[in-house]
């Protein structure tokens, strides 16, 4: 389109929009409620203009009424003051840790593939890949929440020696899904909301009211690999 082109079309567009809002068509507007909330063109500002309760035929709000009792969240809410609250990440409960952790404390570690009714073929693709691969600790398919994961999911756990390819296999295989890596120390609290590694976007994790201590979760692979991993030179 050439510019002398391009301006005659602005200008037929600018004629419509005026044509659209010309008073005769403000009042059209304006009675079919377009207006409710003001319309502003120009400096002019157009009054809102609320419907007659005749114009609205039959129809009736329902307006629920306000409970009557007591808020269980207490009264004079508005006064309490706003503190911090103490360090919640492990080590800082009391100021920042003084040494860095080990990294030897982490002696595995479970990859949680999170999905949908939408996305639940890719997690099947996925999870068929991995069977065939990998010699992992597989588990059951959760069609609802488990444990502190609030979505469908499920998880396989593996052994520190096959992190250099399991991490970067996930990174081109995630077909998308969104996957938490979480190592498996004494601290599952911390395993799962401060120690992890997310692949893709990460969600939500219940796991607030996980223990700060216990038994490090071993990892008993049940899966023997089938097909020779691919990989190029
Ligand atoms: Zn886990």
């Amino acid at each position: 389109m050439s510019k002398e082109e391009q301006i005659i079309q602005n200008t037929e567009e600018d004629q419509e929009w005026a044509d659209w809002l010309a008073p005769t068509r403000r009042g059209f507007l304006t009675g079919a409620g377009m207006t409710t909330a003001g319309l502003v063109i120009g400096n002019m500002e157009i009054e809102a203009q609320p419907f007659l309760s005749q114009e609205r035929g039959d129809f009736r709000p329902i307006v629920p009424p306000a409970d009557i009792g007591q808020s269980p969240w207490g009264y004079e809410t508005y006064k309490e003051a706003a503190s911090r609250p103490k360090g919640i990440r492990p080590g800082e409960e009391n100021g920042l840790p003084k040494v860095p952790r080990a990294y030897t404390d982490i002696k595995s570690y479970h990859a949680h593939f999170y999905f949908d009714e939408d996305s639940y073929e890719k997690a099947a693709l996925v999870r068929k890949w991995v069977i065939e691969r990998f010699p992992v600790e597989l588990g059951n398919w959760n069609l609802q929440p488990r444990g502190p994961h609030v979505t469908p999911s499920f998880y396989f756990g593996f052994t520190n020696d096959l992190i250099p390819i399991i991490i970067p296999w996930l990174q081109l295989n995630s077909l998308g899904l969104t996957i938490l890596l979480h190592p498996n120390t004494s601290d599952p609290r911390a395993d799962h909301l401060y120690y992890t590694l997310w692949v893709n976007r990460s969600q939500p994790v219940n796991a607030y009211g996980m223990p700060k201590s216990a038994a490090v979760e071993k990892i008993f692979p049940n899966i023997k690999p089938t097909i020779k991993l691919e990989a190029g030179a």
